[in-house]
């Protein structure tokens, strides 16, 4: 099938509702979901308040106590998730389809990238399965103490629309696969992969109620779940604003263990003695134009050695140039549309705030108001004080500043409110280790930028940025607590 795309939009079925107990259950619809690529309606979701929040956690929290989710052997467990991981990829061009239909993933990224990615992920998660049961404590010789860690039980998880079925991976498996129970709040955008996401856990041999999903809006469905007494953990992914407001509630409500993933305005510094000019002008632009720059890590500030300056900028202008717009369904788009209007305008505006600052547009800065697309846009002129420089842009904007040397690289770097990644590019061992020394970001990328399936090495950001790590061994301790037990058996 997958040879055949381009896809009519028109004729994808999307089931909507919320995944309670183990199948879809119908609500009454509320919100109505629109296609980034062209505007359109195509699909509503019901808004679960509180009394469906109630719902979904108590068949979450039902089966964590009645199934044997938590206490099987833990190598069981991890053979769910990985059938279940089969699964995602057995059905991988239908779930390109629904993931590419309404968010700003191009199916062909979709199917070659997104599905198999999450997929993987997911087998990564199951490796941890039974690795992580607690240790023996030293203690006196009559006495036995040990750290047994634990399932919290339901965790919350809470997920962006930026890269609906990876981030739902990312949130879903290291919760499940320590044990606990799962209620998945998608992003009120994005909602339709993470049904059949679900749906596809039952069929693994998931026990009913393990895994469900609420849908509706950050304010009402998301704050609903996040205030939920029998919420053991929240783990969320989204802006460092909601972040906040989801950790006050927390702690509004019983001081509920957060992981947060957050914002992003990451740097990208490439010194002069960098292994390849044109090397690095790839990946600057790549790390800006992926999925049109709504990452958390884009790559949204270059900052280059002033002697190769002219050059570099000249080269990732030339890139930035190439993608052409297209609607997600083209099997040949590259560059995605902006995830929604409202965002096109947000975008919008901080380029032009910054030009009236004193920024000058070196490629774009002229969008048509009303296009699903953003033409990649770089701007020179800008100081730390730009706003395009200060603030989270989330759209295809490279901001430009140049320095002579070290120390004025990593001031340029440090960033007010984020540290989430940072990329170096340079042939100097020493000055590479000297940027992981000196960069305050949770990632630092050297002469290269970007993830690939190195789950072992967690995410997440420092400072503004988040709190805590996705992936890596760090992302399902994240989701155990740990009981001391001490035995005098003397
Ligand atoms: P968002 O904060 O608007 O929404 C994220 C999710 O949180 C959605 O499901 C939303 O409905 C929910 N939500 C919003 N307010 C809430 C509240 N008060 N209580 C509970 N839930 C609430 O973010 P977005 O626009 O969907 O995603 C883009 C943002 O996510 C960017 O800032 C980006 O940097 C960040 N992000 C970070 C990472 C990371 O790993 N650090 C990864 C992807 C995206």
């Amino acid at each position: 099938m997958f040879e055949s795309w381009d896809y009519d939009p028109d004729a994808v079925p999307v089931r909507s509702g919320h995944f309670i107990g183990g199948s879809i259950v119908d609500d009454r619809p509320a919100i109505e979901v629109r296609r980034p690529s062209d505007g359109v309606v195509y699909a509503a979701i019901p808004e679960a308040g509180e009394e469906s929040v109630d719902r979904a956690v108590a068949s979450a929290r039902k089966a964590f106590h009645d199934s044997d989710w938590a206490c099987i052997e833990p190598r069981r467990r991890a053979r769910i998730l990985r059938r279940w991981a089969d699964l995602l990829e057995r059905h991988a061009d239908e779930l390109a389809v629904l993931e590419s239909l309404g968010s700003t993933r191009p199916v062909a990224d979709a199917r070659a990238w997104d599905v198999p990615f999450a997929a993987e992920s997911l087998r990564f998660f199951a490796e941890y399965a039974d690795k992580l049961g607690g240790d023996v404590a030293a203690t006196r010789g009559d006495h036995l103490g040990f750290v047994a860690s634990e399932p919290y039980g339901v965790v919350a998880a809470i997920a962006p629309w930026n890269l609906p079925l990876v981030m739902a991976a990312w949130k879903c498996g290291p919760a499940l696969a320590a044990g606990n129970a799962v209620v998945l709040k998608p992003s009120e955008l994005t909602p339709f992969s993470s049904l059949r996401f679900a749906e596809l856990a039952i069929e693994a041999g998931m026990p009913p109620g393990i895994l469900n999903v609420v849908n509706g809006s950050g304010a009402r469905t998301g704050d609903s779940l996040v205030r939920h007494a029998d919420i053991g953990k929240i783990t969320f992914t989204g802006s460092t604003r909601s972040g906040a407001a989801v950790m006050t509630a927390a702690a509004a409500t019983g001081l509920k263990p957060v992981t947060l993933e957050l914002g992003g305005k990451c740097p990208q510094i490439v010194f002069a003695d960098a292994p390849s000019i044109e090397r690095a002008a790839a990946i600057v632009s790549r790390a800006i134009l992926l999925n049109a720059g709504q990452v958390c890590v884009a790559g949204s500030r270059l900052l280059v050695q002033e002697s190769i300056r002219d050059e570099l900028v000249a080269r990732i202008i030339a890139h930035c140039r190439m993608p052409v717009p297209g609607a997600t369904w083209e099997k040949r788009a590259i560059l995605p549309p902006i995830v929604s209007q409202r965002q096109a305008i947000r975008i919008d505006g901080i380029v032009n705030t910054s030009l009236a600052e004193g920024a000058e547009a070196l490629l774009g800065g002229d969008w048509e108001s009303a296009a699903s697309h953003y033409r990649p846009t770089v701007l020179g002129g800008v100081t730390n004080a730009t706003t395009a420089v200060r603030e989270e842009i989330f759209g295809p904007v490279l901001t430009v500043q140049s320095f002579n040397d070290e120390e004025e690289a990593w001031a340029l770097a440090a960033h007010g409110t984020y540290g989430l990644a940072a990329g170096i590019h340079t042939g100097d061992v020493s000055r590479a280790l000297r940027a992981v020394r000196k960069l305050e970001a949770g990632t630092v990328w050297v002469n290269r930028y970007g993830r690939s399936e190195d789950f072992v090495i967690p995410t997440g950001g420092f400072k503004s940025s988040g709190i805590g790590k996705d992936l890596g061994r760090q992302a399902v301790e994240a989701n155990l607590r740990h009981k001391s037990v001490l035995i005098d058996f003397s």
